[in-house]
């Protein structure tokens, strides 16, 4: 780790002028493979599913942002967690939350369950339930905080502190947060898991996943398995993510302070029954967020008391929130999770309302989207 502070890592680790031409941006290695003087002697590079230096200029740079030692890039968020899949054997249990992402239910349920890998789910805000849950000693316990869409925070240093007194190994989808807001390695966790696709790239622009650990062996294991089942994210999107990065900090603290004052706003108005922001003191996780959080994010739901009907007119007439799946983009959008992204969730146990909204705010001049909303409630209710 280098000694400069978060902004400064986030625009210079791994990224030094280039050595040959002094190319202050990173230049995108367009290539399959590399030259070598003699067979298997090499600069360091021999194919590019085992690496490229565009990739080990991400790699690196996210792992200086999260405080860790090795870092991987992936083809996506879930090309991340499958890798990380392979770490488990038949007859392996996760536990996850009860509202864990719905790629990743999916991926538990429907595919590593035909491989002998079974998965329970609990809420984790509920610390004696996690604990029971470890009596049946799950190999893996993923966490993710906070949560989709009901942004429910999970301590995470004490469930890794419960986890790790079975063994378990704990890993921290830190998506939601973004490594400025929150650093789960330092509370414990032995993995972070991201889709860059969301707040690290930042711009709705391209698909991408990572993962940091301090562990050596870990990391290994992981990069092997890569390697051999080959989800690896190209060159150029290793660079737009790269891009993205640069400006993380400034723009998670934009995000943060227009999602307080879209919580607020939505908070105090007629057509609302219930906010849900971790920033908010009356919010359930605001205390554990305090402590393990610099932020409070970017993402906000809240409950419409009209219901489905209500909340659906609402989507359809926002001008400058675009109703669309996905988050973390400088651009706002608003989400129906029972009909978009929560909708292909059969047989989970997460219940989504009907009259649920998920908006991720984003980093246009506040005072449009407080006046985007309110003519989309007015029309609405
Ligand atoms: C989007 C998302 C994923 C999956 O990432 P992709 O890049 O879409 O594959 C995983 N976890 C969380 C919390 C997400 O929001």
């Amino acid at each position: 780790m280098s000694r400069w502070r978060f902004e400064t890592r986030a625009i210079h680790d791994g990224q030094p002028p280039d050595p040959t031409t002094g190319a202050v941006m990173t230049p995108i290695y367009q290539t399959s493979t590399y030259a070598q003087s003699e067979p298997a002697v090499h600069k360091g590079y021999d194919y590019s599913r085992t690496a490229n230096p565009t990739r080990t200029a991400l790699e690196t740079c996210l792992a200086s942002l999260e405080e860790g030692t090795y870092g991987l890039a992936f083809a996506s968020g879930m090309a991340a967690i499958t890798t990380i899949a392979y770490l488990l054997n038949p007859g392996d249990r996760v536990l996850a939350p009860d509202d864990v992402y719905g790629g990743t239910y999916r991926l538990l349920v429907q595919i590593l369950q035909r491989y002998g890998i079974a998965s329970s789910f609990v809420d984790m805000t509920d610390l004696t339930r996690v604990e029971s849950a470890m009596a049946a000693r799950p190999r893996l316990v993923l966490l993710e905080t906070p949560t989709n869409p009901y942004l429910k925070i999970l301590d995470i240093a004490r469930i890794a502190e419960l986890a790790h007194v079975h063994d378990a190994l704990v890993v921290v989808d830190n998506t939601f947060a973004s490594p400025y807001f929150q650093q789960p390695l330092a509370l414990g966790a032995d993995v972070v898991v991201h889709s860059t696709t969301k707040y690290l790239g930042g711009h709705s622009d391209v698909v991408g996943g990572a993962v940091v650990t301090n562990s050596k062996e870990i990391h290994e294991t992981l990069k092997f398995h890569q390697n051999a089942a080959g989800a690896i994210p190209g060159p150029f999107d290793c660079w737009v993510v790269l891009r993205g990065v640069k400006t993380l900090g400034v723009r998670m603290d934009r995000h943060a302070a227009n999602a307080l004052a879209v919580a607020q706003f939505l908070r105090g108005h007629r057509a609302i029954s219930r906010v849900w922001y971790p920033g908010l003191p009356d919010h359930p996780g605001h205390d554990v967020a305090r402590q393990q959080m610099k932020g409070f994010g970017g993402m906000v739901s809240c409950l419409l008391k009209g219901g489905g009907r209500a909340a659906r007119a609402v989507a359809a007439a926002t001008r400058v929130f675009i109703l669309a799946e996905s988050l973390g983009g400088v651009e706002s959008l608003l989400d129906h999770p029972a009909s978009m992204t929560h909708s292909s969730l059969e047989g989970s146990p997460l219940q989504v309302d009907e009259g649920l909204l998920r908006l991720s705010v984003g980093i246009e001049h506040a005072q449009d989207l407080l006046d985007d909303l309110a003519q989309a409630l007015d029309r609405a209710s």
